[in-house]
């Protein structure tokens, strides 16, 4: 390592820069491998810390984020009465119980009032919540707070379906359970027929 050329370190040093790592995490990492009966100073361990600490700072994002700035101009006003959904939009989050993964699929709708939101900005909503630390049902709630908030729409429907990896990599309960919640707001709470429309839409993915 002390034989790294020079053109070699500045390559590194402009990799670090971007992320900037936080040194008080990385140093907390570092004890941590200890603690678990590793050693910190083999080859393969390193710059672990760093890299942990640069890679908790990414997937926590979210605290930095605004569901609104997120979203910033990309309302459009437009006369459309019926449901829009987007499935299946990807997240991957952390449970703060445990600070493992949780993963799987958000599917989100709504009923506008007059006003449309970009549909690329639905699975960024989804992430300004997922990059935190969570429980998966305070995120559905929080997902459809905020569209609720934003778009003052004639109702909000969110069901999420994720993978624990608390739960699947402890043996706590079978590999393959799915935790299943949802939220909803106006009338998607209140008319019996959209509800059922919604989740029948959400459900309806063939496994
Ligand atoms: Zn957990």
């Amino acid at each position: 390592m002390s034989s790294t050329p020079v053109a070699d370190r500045s390559a590194k040093k402009s990799a670090t820069a971007v992320h900037v790592p936080d040194e008080e995490l990385a140093a907390l990492v570092k004890r941590q491998l200890e603690l678990i009966g590793e050693n910190p100073g083999r080859e393969g361990l390193v710059k672990t810390p760093a890299r942990v600490a640069a890679s908790l700072k990414w997937l926590t994002r979210g605290y930095d984020l605004d569901a609104s700035d997120v979203v910033g101009d990309a309302i459009f006003e437009e006369q459309h009465d019926n449901m829009i959904m987007v499935r299946d939009i990807e997240l991957y989050s952390m449970c703060e119980h445990h600070m493992l993964p949780f993963f799987g699929k958000a599917h989100v709708a709504y009923i506008p009032n007059g006003r449309i939101i970009g549909l690329s900005k639905l699975p960024r909503v989804v992430d300004v919540f997922a990059r935190r630390l969570q429980v998966q049902e305070r995120m559905t709630e929080q997902i459809a707070q905020a569209l609720t908030d934003i778009l003052q729409p004639r109702g909000v429907g969110v069901v999420i379906e994720a993978y624990h990896l608390c739960m699947m990599m402890r043996g706590v309960q079978k590999q393959n359970s799915k935790t299943i919640t949802s939220a909803v707001r106006g009338v998607f709470r209140d008319d019996y027929k959209t509800r059922d429309e919604f989740l029948r839409l959400a459900h309806n993915n063939g496994g």
